[in-house]
């Protein structure tokens, strides 16, 4: 270990809580001997306030892309409009596709009512809602895309299915919502069944969000690698976290296929900063992830083996301490204390840990599936800020719209059809979405007659403000139907 020349990393002590447990967690990293060249960047809240909008400065990139390893503390993003989420903009500037979350309980000393829960997240970290292309339509209407890509798919579950066999995990459970969203989250599901297949030695199933929700908090024991899209992976990360004992406990990697980033799960906390009385702990797992990927197994060994037997001791900060079971409360840099006083102790009652030296992999330039198919536009759906709240109004204008390949085959509002044969119950916004299908066969359609019908629109005075093309695939339509159409 003494010959190991320093493994240069970036460090951002980020905002809120996040400089007293960064400075926690070097602070133990450097006494348990870790090799580390560190290289300090200022992200967060005070460059958001220099006025740039990502968070981040340039030259901090430059740090970034010199080291590939990123220790991250949180930070706060302001509210309201005008920033973007910078945790967002580096996983997906650096490609860090898969966020990967354990959440383990440690009964009796960390007061949880699932002593046996050690599941581990893989959320895909770059797709989803959190591509964040939204739109303001009409007064009342905005939207959000939700960008599901089958490369995106496959790189996560083929991550997850590849994390369950290097760490010995026998079970990966999918979660999605493809019983509503069933071309977005169907594809991530086909995908995950297909890539299950070259797996047989890993069992696999598959949840809807709700009910898998439900089962992570209330019998988390039942999951060992769960792998899921954006939000979701977002969402019940942190209730695994919490039911586990406390967000303030888990750590995060981040992970590119050149890049990683590690970090604690929860926020910035403000409302507990500067009061030394954070947890460190998240940070410090995710420090750990650290050391194992740059090739300091025996750092990281040393390091878990003393925060479980301070965990054991009964040492807690103010987030995990229950009075009878826990010994001493402190504080986050005496939490710290305990810690590098552990150094060389195992645990006596909690699994100790072992890290193997990770095997170096090379860098997988993955070959996606893609079979062309045959695409063939069928017509358009096309999006009307439109104010009157007369759906049949609307349908007898627009099906008058002489046109020789397209006609009205149906209107929506809301995602509900609301002509031909509405009801009149249906509540209606100001944005309609106006069907036109092809008249003739299907890939006789061409954008020309999107254009033709357009000017027809703009002319009888309606504003048109979203176009979708309507395609079919290999003859199976790539467009959802609308409630009751
Ligand atoms: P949070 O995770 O900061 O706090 C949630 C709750 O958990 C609070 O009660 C807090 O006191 C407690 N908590 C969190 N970490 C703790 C720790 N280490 N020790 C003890 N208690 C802890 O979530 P929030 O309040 O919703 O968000 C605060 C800010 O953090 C927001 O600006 C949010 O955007 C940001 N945030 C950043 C990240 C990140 O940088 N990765 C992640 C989530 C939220």
């Amino acid at each position: 270990m003494s010959n190991l020349s320093p493994t240069p990393i970036t460090v951002a002590y980020g905002d809120g809580i996040g400089p007293e447990i960064m400075e926690a967690t070097l602070r133990i990293l450097d006494a348990a001997g870790a090799k580390l060249d560190i290289q300090t960047i200022e992200i967060g809240e005070k460059v958001f306030e220099r006025g740039n909008s990502s968070g981040i400065a340039p030259e901090a990139w430059d740090s970034l892309l010199r080291t590939r390893v990123f220790l991250k503390a949180p930070i706060t993003t302001p509210l309201g409009g005008g920033v973007k989420s910078l945790n967002v903009t580096v996983r997906k500037t650096l490609g860090l596709y898969a966020n990967v979350r354990p959440c383990v309980s440690y009964a009796p000393y960390v007061e949880t009512k699932h002593p046996g829960m050690d599941l581990v997240m893989v959320r895909e970290n770059e797709e989803d809602l959190y591509a964040g292309v939204e739109y303001r339509q009409t007064e009342d209407v905005c939207q959000a895309v939700k960008l599901i890509s089958r490369p995106g798919c496959e790189r996560i579950v083929r991550y997850a299915f590849e994390y369950a066999l290097d760490h010995n995990r026998k079970q990966v459970t999918c979660i999605t919502k493809d019983n509503i969203m069933k071309l977005t989250d169907g594809l991530f599901h086909r995908v995950f069944n297909e890539i299950a297949k070259e797996y047989p030695q890993i069992k696999n199933d598959h949840l809807i969000v709700d009910i898998g929700a439900a089962r992570i908090a209330d019998t988390p024991e039942m999951f060992d690698v769960i792998v899921t899209l954006n939000l979701y992976g977002d969402i019940i990360s942190d209730i695994a976290a919490q039911v586990a004992g406390s967000v303030g406990l888990a750590g995060s990697a981040n992970v590119g296929d050149t890049c990683s980033m590690f970090e604690a799960i929860h926020g910035s906390a403000p409302m507990i900063a500067g009061q030394n009385i954070a947890n460190p702990s998240g940070l410090l797992n995710g420090a750990i992830m650290m050391l194992v990927h740059i090739h300091q197994p025996e750092i990281a060994t040393r390091v878990h083996n003393a925060w479980l037997a301070t965990l054991e001791s009964g040492i807690h900060t103010a987030d995990i301490y229950k009075p009878g079971s826990s010994k001493q409360k402190v504080g986050t840099k005496e939490f710290a204390d305990a810690v590098i006083a552990n150094l060389g102790q195992e645990p006596k009652h909690l699994a100790r840990v072992e890290y193997a030296k990770r095997e170096e992999r090379p860098i997988t330039t993955h070959e996606y599936t893609h079979t062309p198919q045959k695409k063939e536009m069928v017509g358009f759906d096309v999006f009307l800020d439109h104010k009157a709240k007369d759906a049949t109004a609307l349908g007898a204008t627009l099906s008058k719209i002489e046109s020789d390949t397209l006609q009205l085959s149906m209107i929506s509002n809301r995602g509900t059809k609301v002509w031909p044969n509405g009801m009149p119950e249906t509540f209606c916004t100001n944005e309609w979405r106006c069907r036109f299908l092809s008249k003739v066969k299907a890939g006789v359609v061409k954008h020309q007659d999107l254009l033709d019908l357009l000017r027809k629109i703009e002319a009888i005075g309606f504003d048109y403000v979203k176009i979708e093309s309507l395609c079919n695939f290999d003859g199976i339509a790539g467009y959802s139907l609308s409630q009751g159409e």
